[in-house]
């Protein structure tokens, strides 16, 4: 299928990552699980939320620092690479699409990016180890040193507007592919998950790989529940 698609679209989800060691959402034991998610809404007017947001934020990311990407990050990047596959859409926050060597216009990122912050008010990127070292210095988190607004991990949290730009492109490639790439997604949280039917609907074929069944694999042409990495090694190879 791959051989007969003129331009494929890859679309990932956290099970891609569990191969280069961080949990995915939904699988026993996952540790994104622990606590009550602090909605976006909670996390806008609530000084102690936000204070509790960073605190777990940091905690994760010391856990996950020395993530690599997996043997299907290296396949994804090698079909883009290969110029059959213009962009990955992803439901990652994990920034393991850029480190396998895509460029940020190879990467579609729905649910925004857990590896720096944003200002909410005027949108301007901060590193994550400055907001660290005010963090824990005063037990507070930097304002925006640019309008003195508040600063948010620049993901995409329960309760937050989808992001317009990353949608749009997004549905561009799901339109515009005959072939429509699932890899690692239970493809339960929308609207992320309403990209591989509106692709079929299209007139692309879907494959899914997945360890463990999905919602849309009857609409699938063709579903592999196994290991992404054995899966991907093979046919890159
Ligand atoms: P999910 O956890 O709902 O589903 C992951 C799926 O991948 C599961 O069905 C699981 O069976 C499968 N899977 C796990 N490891 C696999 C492997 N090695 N081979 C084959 N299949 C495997 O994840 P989702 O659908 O992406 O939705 C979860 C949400 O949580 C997303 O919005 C995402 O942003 C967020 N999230 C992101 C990360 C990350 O960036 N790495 C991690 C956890 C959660």
């Amino acid at each position: 299928m791959i051989q007969d698609a003129r331009i494929v679209a890859g679309f990932t989800g956290a099970g891609i990552s569990t191969e280069s060691g961080i949990p995915d959402f939904r699988s026993p034991g996952s540790p994104w699980m622990q606590n009550k998610p602090i909605s976006f809404d909670l996390f806008v007017r609530d000084a102690k939320a936000r204070r509790e947001a960073w605190r777990r934020k940091f905690a994760m990311d010391d856990l996950y620092r020395d993530a690599r990407p997996s043997q299907g990050h290296l396949a994804f990047a090698s079909l883009v690479a290969s110029g059959r596959m213009p962009a990955v859409i992803t439901q990652n926050i994990d920034g393991l699409h850029q480190q396998s060597g895509l460029s940020e216009g190879q990467i579609i990122e729905l649910h925004g990016n857990g590896t720096y912050a944003r200002c909410l008010a005027c949108g301007r990127r901060h590193e994550l180890d400055w907001v660290r070292y005010h963090f824990e210095r005063n037990g507070e988190p930097p304002e925006c040193m640019a309008c003195g607004g508040v600063l948010k991990s620049a993901t995409i949290s329960f309760g937050q507007a989808m992001p317009e730009e990353p949608m749009r492109r997004a549905r561009k490639l799901a339109a515009s592919c005959d072939l429509f790439l699932v890899a690692g997604s239970s493809l339960a949280v929308y609207p992320a998950a309403a990209f591989p039917a509106f692709a079929k609907d299209s007139g692309a074929r879907l494959v899914i790989v997945n360890r463990e069944p999905t919602p849309l694999d009857e609409l699938a042409d063709l579903v592999i529940h196994a290991e992404i990495g054995a899966v991907f090694s093979k046919f890159v190879s």
